[in-house]
């Protein structure tokens, strides 16, 4: 991913700015530089968003054997780059509209860049668990990414909060590194799909306690212990780990878009099928738009039809 922190060649101008680089932003990125728009995609952390930081991803399709989530990134990140999207590291914190145009302020950048139509590609923010100690101990023993965190805890106790997909998949990796994986549920049975249940509750490192959320995260310095409660019988009782792992959902983040476009009940950025939202010429991709599924193939799939949707907008209104 050279040139990411290059930010002295991005001009003042784009036909298209992208926000964020994970599935959705690059999909649209290949799809809309491949059509000759001039793009410029922004993301104000790491190409390849949530991607990025999955350790295996088993249903991208294509990738029967499955694919490192590093690796798959990389991919995409290639092909928007192959067809001519310049990719920069940016934190996009304001936009305007300008006549027909639209104005992308960016952080420690004076000047705001202009352009005929955006595409949000902003994903989403892990949830909190909003308990005692969570806050105080993230970086020292809590943590949402498995992958940026789990060789911390080689022979070591861990707790993964979550019943669904990403937990127990997530919770599956760690028993690379820790000797015991404790997944905490607050229901008596797994929302995960049968094949991740099936391979977490055949690995022996793997214990399950259902019924049950965690009211405090408990230490000196650093994670010693969880105060969890089952909600049937309302009894506490201590858990001593070493880590915490949170895999709860997602929160959309949407500070950045709220007043202009709409967005539903949780925050999620309202669009039809082709992606656009009600503020004409901006386009939102991926897991911040409202949709049932959240998946990487999903997110490609809006970046496809952002894209293709923001190309005619242009075609209609600017030539
Ligand atoms: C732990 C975990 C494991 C998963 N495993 C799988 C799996 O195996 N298979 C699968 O299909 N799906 C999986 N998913 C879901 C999948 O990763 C997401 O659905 C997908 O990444 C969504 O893509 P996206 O482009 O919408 O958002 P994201 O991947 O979240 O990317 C959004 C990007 O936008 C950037 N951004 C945000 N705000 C700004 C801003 N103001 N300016 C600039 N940039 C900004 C962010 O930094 C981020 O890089 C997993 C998710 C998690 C959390």
């Amino acid at each position: 991913m050279q040139d990411f922190f290059n930010v002295q060649d991005i001009k003042d101008e784009y036909d298209i700015v992208i926000l964020g680089a994970g599935p959705s932003g690059l999909t649209a990125g290949m799809y809309a530089s491949r059509d000759k728009q001039d793009v410029l995609i922004l993301e104000k952390q790491f190409p390849g968003g949530f991607v990025a930081i999955t350790e295996w991803v088993e249903n991208y399709p294509g990738f029967a054997d499955g694919i490192m989530g590093a690796d798959l990134s990389e991919k995409f990140f290639a092909h928007a780059k192959k067809y001519g999207s310049l990719i920069r590291s940016g934190n996009a914190i304001k936009i305007e509209e300008d006549g027909k145009y639209k104005l992308v302020y960016v952080e420690n950048r004076e000047k705001p860049i202009k352009c005929k139509a955006i595409i949000v590609g902003f994903g989403c923010e892990p949830k909190k668990l909003e308990v005692p100690g969570e806050n105080k101990f993230y970086g020292r023993g809590v943590s949402f990414c498995a992958t940026c965190d789990g060789s911390f805890y080689k022979d070591r106790e861990v707790a993964v909060v979550g019943g669904g997909e990403s937990a127990i998949e997530e919770g599956v990796y760690l028993t690379k590194f820790a000797s015991k994986v404790h997944v905490i549920h607050r229901r008596d049975k797994l929302r995960a799909s049968k094949l991740a249940t099936e391979r977490a509750e055949n690995n022996e490192k793997m214990e399950f306690i259902y019924d049950s959320v965690v009211e405090s995260v408990n230490g000196d310095t650093k994670v010693e212990c969880l105060t969890v409660k089952n909600v049937k019988t309302g009894e506490t009782s201590a858990l001593k780990v070493d880590g915490l792992f949170v895999f709860i959902g997602q929160t959309a983040n949407t500070e950045l878009v709220k007043d202009l476009v709409e967005t539903d009940e949780w925050g999620f950025i309202v669009a039809d099928e082709s992606t656009k939202t009600t503020m004409p010429g901006i386009y939102v991709a991926g897991d911040v738009r409202t949709k049932e599924y959240s998946q990487i193939t999903t997110a490609v799939s809006d970046g496809t039809v952002a894209a293709k949707s923001c190309e005619k907008y242009i075609n209609d209104n600017f030539s």
